[in-house]
């Protein structure tokens, strides 16, 4: 762990090839790392001044041995990872996720294992589509936990592995919960979603003050999304949009089905989702299907009932609006949904509080002392069920992530324990570290906390 004061240190290691070098390169910026980079020379290790999103630490990378001679391979690298991982707080093991895990990985990890420090498992390469998934389901049997999928050279998962880096930290001496700082810098990424003709782009306007959706809006992030800043509050705010809204005018609206894609397309590119509805006709089924794909894809999600202005029996419809949204999204307990209109400029204000407040549920992270602390108790009160005369035992457990909050626990007949045990601890750590209207996700895994060292109890 690192001890307050002193900087984060974190070793890159694993097999030759992997992508090491270019995670490091990634980390640290090119400048640095081509200094001494001679050809021929077997560099020992590389060290460096890492930044990933606000967060320091020293990155030191074992990279090099790809020279060294084969017959020697396996001494050499050990003997510089231990070196390396004696040194660090944390261990970055890097596998290649198109070739799987080879036996090499798994003489790594039982290395690695003997130290008893934390390893997170890197899968690097993963650019490819469905590569990630392979990767990511063989992962687990190296008990080193879940792999963070990256690609070290596109750049991608560095947000996934900011978060799983940032968790061994020092812990934050108070709070039960608190915002990662780090994770919520930067504009929040916004989506409007929602059936045609509900009222997204009266309300994108509305929010903008201006007619900028239809006049042309700058370009954005990627070929195919286009994208829009302001700030609410202080708060700097990027619109991710797709062709849904931009094409809006043109098109017959019959024609303009809800296409899944492109919706789905919308979801993935921001962190907090408007679903826009419509008053009259709101939580039909497919309003209800969006709002589960956003659900599903771990974004934080908010409602906003369009046209309140031409609900005459509110009292009535509010009560109908809160039941819908009771049976038909229990996985989002306390979601925040906002009565509106676009057309008279209502609470707009309070539709954008709503997003902000939403997103830093999503990024909240609860400290591991304190999960364990409040596990035990959750333990006592309401014990597992026996299953054949014997009783499952939860062990550990820990945030694994945010956006949304992401917790393993292990445990063992971990295939055993029932789903309403799951949602129990689920609804508990819902109130208990105040993260309502978020998805919360837990994975149940089989065994002891595999970040200690097993052979040393
Ligand atoms: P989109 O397809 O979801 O982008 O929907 P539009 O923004 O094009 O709106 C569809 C229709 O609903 C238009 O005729 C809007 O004027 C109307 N509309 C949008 N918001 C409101 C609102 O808050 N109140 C009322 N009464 N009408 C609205």
């Amino acid at each position: 762990m690192g001890k307050p004061g002193k900087e984060l240190s974190v070793a890159i290691v694993g097999r030759p090839n992997v992508g090491k070098s270019t995670l490091f390169n990634r980390l640290v910026g090119k400048r640095l790392a081509l200094v001494d980079d001679t050809p021929g020379v077997t560099r020992d290790r590389r060290e460096g001044k890492a930044r990933l999103g606000a967060m320091e630490f020293t990155a030191i990378d074992t990279a090099g041995l790809e020279e060294s001679a084969p017959d020697s391979l396996t001494g050499r690298m050990r003997a510089q990872t231990e070196r390396a991982v004696a040194d660090c707080d944390v261990t970055l093991l890097v596998g290649d996720a198109r070739a799987g895990i080879v036996a090499l990985d798994r003489h790594f990890a039982t290395v690695l294992r003997k130290f008893g420090k934390p390893v997170i498992l890197v899968a690097n390469k993963t650019e490819a589509k469905g590569v990630a998934a392979a990767a990511l389901g063989e992962a687990w049997d190296l008990g080193l936990g879940e792999a963070v999928a990256i690609s070290a050279e596109h750049g991608e998962g560095m947000v996934e592995l900011h978060d799983a880096i940032a968790a061994h930290l020092p812990e934050p001496a108070d709070d039960a919960a608190e915002a990662d700082d780090a994770a919520t810098k930067g504009p929040l990424k916004l989506a409007i979603v929602g059936r045609p003709n509900v009222g997204k782009s009266t309300l994108v306007n509305a929010l903008l003050g201006e007619e900028r959706m239809l006049t042309g809006p700058e370009a954005g992030i990627t070929r195919d999304a286009i994208s829009i800043d302001w700030v609410h509050k202080g708060k700097p705010v990027r619109l991710v949009d797709t062709a849904g809204l931009r094409r809006r005018a043109k098109v017959d609206e019959k024609l303009e089905k809800l296409s899944g894609a492109e919706t789905l397309r919308t979801i993935r590119f921001a962190e907090v989702v408007v679903l826009v509805l419509d008053a009259e006709q709101m939580l039909e089924k497919q309003d209800l299907a969006i709002a589960r794909l956003v659900v599903e894809e771990g974004r934080a999600l908010v409602l906003a009932v369009n046209k309140w202005d031409l609900i005459e029996d509110t009292a009535t419809a509010m009560k109908v609006l809160n039941r819908r949204v009771e049976i038909g999204l229990p996985q989002v307990k306390g979601i925040k949904v906002i009565t509106m209109s676009a057309v008279t400029r209502q609470r707009l204000g309070a539709l954008m509080d709503a997003v902000v407040t939403t997103h830093e549920y999503w990024n909240r992270r609860v400290s591991t002392p304190k999960l364990n602390r409040w596990l035990q108790a959750m333990i006592q009160q309401h014990s597992p069920p026996l299953v054949s005369g014997r009783r499952i035992k939860p062990r550990y457990l820990a945030q694994t992530g945010t956006r949304p909050p992401t917790f393993t626990m292990f445990c063992n007949r971990a295939a055993e324990l029932p789903e309403d045990y799951r949602r129990y601890l689920i609804n508990g750590l819902r109130q208990d570290f105040d993260l309502p209207a978020t998805p919360i996700r837990m994975t149940v895994r089989q065994g002891d906390n595999p970040f200690h060292d097993k052979d040393s109890r």
